[in-house]
This record gives structure tokens, C-alpha cells and sequence, in this order.
């Protein structure tokens, strides 16, 4: 930790990144803090901690922690309305997150990703291209391993690609990645940043401290993202699905570009999925700015099957193409899944009853030729689909028992996807524990 400016922290939540932010710092040399409302005293982690000479308070929230030290590091999903951060504004302390002290750790490269959709599908597109374009390279952030850890052992010359959300991003005062990326803006997180605009700031942090000498990717088709980098003075680089930009990444004749120079054709991009050609432009850009080969680009994209639970294919049986996309909680998401497919389409879908009919499906439902449908939902989604006229409608208690039935129907040709458009939680843990049934179910047929 080069330079930072503050001796005493406090970490506030110990959860995955408190634990390891606090651990990492108090390595480097700083005096730390600790504080989480949840934990246990006997908790493994604080135990460990607190023979790192970390001291730490569990159980409540004790402000006169803030008399010790000058910054707090909050977790990102800690509200600004906590008490503890409450009175450390009052005191005119920072308030921070661990993505902060990167700057102060590294010399190498940062790649930074943010945007409302798509971070860890780009994040993941970035990081392969690098990793097959034989650069040293490490991913962290929200999509997975903790960013000050990775940091902390960073290779020299090393590039770290980071999926950075609007909650950790809200922490940052001197952050500066080489490349940033800004995918989309859509309203989300309001409960937490009170505002459409305050959500913006957030995401603007991604590059308020860029200069010339650095560069920004953004998306040309969205008008927020458009406004918002205006203020920027990074050297601009946008992506495009619709226009020819020459200044940046975008499509033609069929071929994805970049400035002049014909990257691949799309119909060798594995990855399914309009929204994914935008990731996919993004991460082009990012990772050429920060010298992926061509090579090492292609055969990213002729081999990546999607991020896991994310329209990721899961293989082919007899002419039957399987897509997960259990990711896909709500009919949004599921309607860009269906729109990814121009072959006849056989959905499973089906899950927790959240009140809300399905009437939105409606328009995207034109080659689906059979609906599985299981689950609390499954009798709504059935008059959707009686609505839209689909042949084959059937229904059944189980997911298993619902992709057996659409193998059973299929052709040669046809796709069998998972994109339930609801919850999971009605029958599983989480979606990730449905989509990894679906997997395993398929392999087995
Ligand atoms: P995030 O990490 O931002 O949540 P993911 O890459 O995990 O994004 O994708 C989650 C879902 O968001 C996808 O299943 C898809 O429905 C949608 N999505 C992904 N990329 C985009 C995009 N560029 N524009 C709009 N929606 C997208």
C-alpha cells in the first residue's frame, strides 16, 4: 500500500470481503478495525483476525470504534443509513470500499467493468481473451474472488480484470482503471442509492478519474450511458450493434470490427444471444486496448459456451441443442433468451408464484413449439401459452419430469431450453442448484 493516506481503519462487515480486506490490510502495515452487527465471537474468521492483532468488536455496533481510526471501509451492500456510517459522516470521515485500495497496491493494469447488465458475462468474455492472448491475467470483483486479495498477489505485469457494481464503486475516491467499460444503464438498485441519478454518480465513479492516457468503452446505443460519459476525459472508445463506429468496436457485413481491422465473423461466436454480441463488443474493445491478440480473441469466442446458468449451452444430443438459463428469474430475462433462438424451441419454464401473470411472454413466443411448465406458475404460464396458440402444452410437478417430456416431443434441430422466467425457490435453493439439475439431467438422457 503505496502512499495511502490513512494509518487506523475500520473495516465494517466481515463477510467475504470484510474478512479478507481486513486481513490484507493489516498485512500491509495498517492499524485495523473491525466491526459486523451478525458474526459470532467464536466465528472461525474472527478468531483468525483477531490473532493477526485485528481488534474486533461482533454483535453490535460500538461507534466509539470511529475515535480510533481515519476511514471506514464499509461492505458494499452496508446501507448508508447504518449507524455506524452515519456518525462516521458526521465526523467527515471517508467512507470506502476495498476497491479503493487497489489503487494503492498496484502498478498493473486494471481492467474495470460495470454497467446495470451483462458485468459477468463481459468480465468473464475479458478475462478468457487476455488469459488466450498469453497474458498474465486475474479476474475478481463482484463476479467471484475477492478484488484486494487478488491484488495483494498480483504478478508483476499482470492485468486484473474487475466486475465492479454501483456498491462498490459508491466507495472510490482516486480509482483509476487504465480501461473501464460501461455496458448499459437500466434503473436498478434504488432502494439503496435513492435515485436513478445517484445510481448514475455511482456508476460515473468508474471513470471520474481517468485521463487522456486511459480509455473508456462505452455503449454508443444507450443514451444514459451516452450522457453520462460526456463528463469523461478518457479517451473515448464506443461499441455499437447498430452503427458503424470506427473509433471502436462494432458489426458489418456480418463481422464483428475493431476501428478497421475485421475481428471475426459472427456466425463463428458460439455465445448465443443479441444482448451478448454487445458484451462481446465490449470485451473486444477492452481487451485489444490492452493488447489481446486476434487469435487469442477468436478462439475465445468459437469456444466460450456462456457463463454457467446464462443461455449457456450445455451440448447437443441427437440434433437437440441444450441452453441453461436458470439465471432467468423474471420475464425480461426470458424473453431475451427466447429471442436468441431462431430454431423451433421447446421452453421449461415454471417456478415461485410472485402474483404477476405472464401476458408479457406473449410476443416472443413464435417459435416456441412446446411449453414444459412446472411449479407453482405452471397453470398461469399454461393460459399464456393456450393464448398464444402453442401446440404442445404440458405440465408436471418436476423440472426433471419436464425436460424428459420435451426430449421425449423433440426433433433433430430443435432447441430444449431452460429459461423458467421465475424464481426458483419454490423447489430449489437457489437458481444455480435448478440449473445444475437441468445439467445433470441432460447429461443423463
Ligand atoms: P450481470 O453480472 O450484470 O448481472 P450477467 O452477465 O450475469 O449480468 O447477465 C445476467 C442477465 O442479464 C442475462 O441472463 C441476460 O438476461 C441479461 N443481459 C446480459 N447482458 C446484457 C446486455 N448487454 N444487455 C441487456 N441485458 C443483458
Amino acid at each position: 500500500l503505496k502512499h495511502f493516506p490513512y494509518q487506523n481503519v475500520l473495516v465494517l462487515g466481515l463477510a467475504k470481503s470484510g474478512t479478507a480486506t481486513a486481513c490484507v490490510l493489516s498485512q500491509q502495515g495498517l492499524n485495523v478495525y473491525a466491526n459486523d452487527l451478525k458474526t459470532a465471537d467464536d466465528d472461525e474468521a474472527v478468531v483468525r483476525l483477531r490473532q493477526q492483532g485485528i481488534t474486533i468488536v461482533v454483535g453490535e455496533h460500538d461507534t466509539r470504534l470511529l475515535e480510533n481510526v481515519d476511514c471506514v471501509i464499509k461492505n458494499p451492500g452496508i446501507p448508508y443509513s447504518n449507524v455506524m456510517i452515519e456518525k462516521a459522516e458526521q465526523l467527515g470521515m471517508p467512507i470506502l470500499t476495498e476497491i479503493e485500495c487497489l489503487q494503492y497496491m498496484l502498478d498493473e493494469n486494471i481492467l474495470g467493468i460495470t454497467g446495470s447488465n451483462g458485468k459477468t458475462t463481459t468480465t468473464t468474455l475479458s478475462h478468457l481473451m487476455l488469459k488466450n492472448s498469453e497474458q498474465n491475467v486475474a479476474v475478481a470483483g463482484n463476479i467471484g474472488e475477492v478484488a484486494i486479495e487478488i491484488a495483494a498477489d498480483l504478478a508483476e505485469n499482470a492485468t486484473l480484470v474487475l466486475e465492479l457494481s454501483s456498491f462498490q464503486l459508491m466507495g472510490t475516491e482516486t480509482f483509476k482503471p487504465k480501461v473501464a467499460a460501461l455496458l448499459n444503464l437500466s434503473e436498478a438498485h434504488l432502494d439503496y442509492h435513492g435515485s436513478y441519478e445517484s445510481y448514475k454518480l455511482a456508476k460515473a465513479k468508474l471513470f471520474t478519474n481517468q485521463t487522456a492516457e486511459d480509455y473508456l468503452v462505452y455503449n454508443l446505443d444507450d443514451q444514459d450511458v451516452v450522457e453520462l460519459v460526456n463528463t469523461s476525459k478518457a479517451t473515448l472508445v464506443p461499441f455499437s450493434t447498430t452503427q458503424i463506429c470506427e473509433t471502436g468496436a462494432y458489426l458489418k457485413d456480418d463481422w464483428v470490427y475493431f476501428q478497421t481491422t475485421p475481428v471475426i465473423a459472427v456466425e463463428h461466436i458460439r455465445l448465443v444471444g443479441e444482448h451478448n454480441l454487445a458484451n462481446i463488443l465490449a470485451s473486444v474493445a477492452a481487451t485489444l486496448l490492452l493488447g489481446a491478440t486476434l487469435a487469442g480473441i477468436k478462439q475465445t469466442l468459437t469456444t466460450f459456451d456462456g457463463v454457467k446458468h446464462r443461455l449457456q449451452f450445455v451440448g447437443e444430443k441427437q440434433g437437440r441443442l441444450f441452453y441453461n438459463d436458470s439465471k432467468a428469474t423474471n420475464i425480461l430475462a426470458t424473453t431475451k433468451a427466447l429471442q436468441a433462438f431462431k430454431q423451433p424451441t421447446r421452453l421449461i419454464a415454471g417456478g415461485l408464484d410472485r402474483g404477476n401473470g405472464f401476458e408479457d411472454l406473449l410476443p416472443y413466443l413464435t417459435r416456441v413449439v412446446g411449453l414444459y411448465l412446472y411449479g407453482e406458475t405452471k397453470d398461469k404460464l399454461k393460459a399464456t401459452g393456450e393464448n398464444a396458440g402453442i401446440p404442445v402444452i404440458t405440465t408436471g410437478e418436476t423440472l426433471d419430469e419436464m425436460i424428459k417430456a420435451a426430449w421425449c416431443d423433440s426433433q433433430a434441430g430443435d432447441v430444449i431450453l431452460l429459461s423458467p422466467a421465475c424464481a426458483s425457490w419454490d423447489q430449489f435453493a437457489t437458481f444455480e442448484k435448478r440449473g445444475d439439475l437441468f445439467i445433470s439431467t441432460v447429461k443423463q438422457l
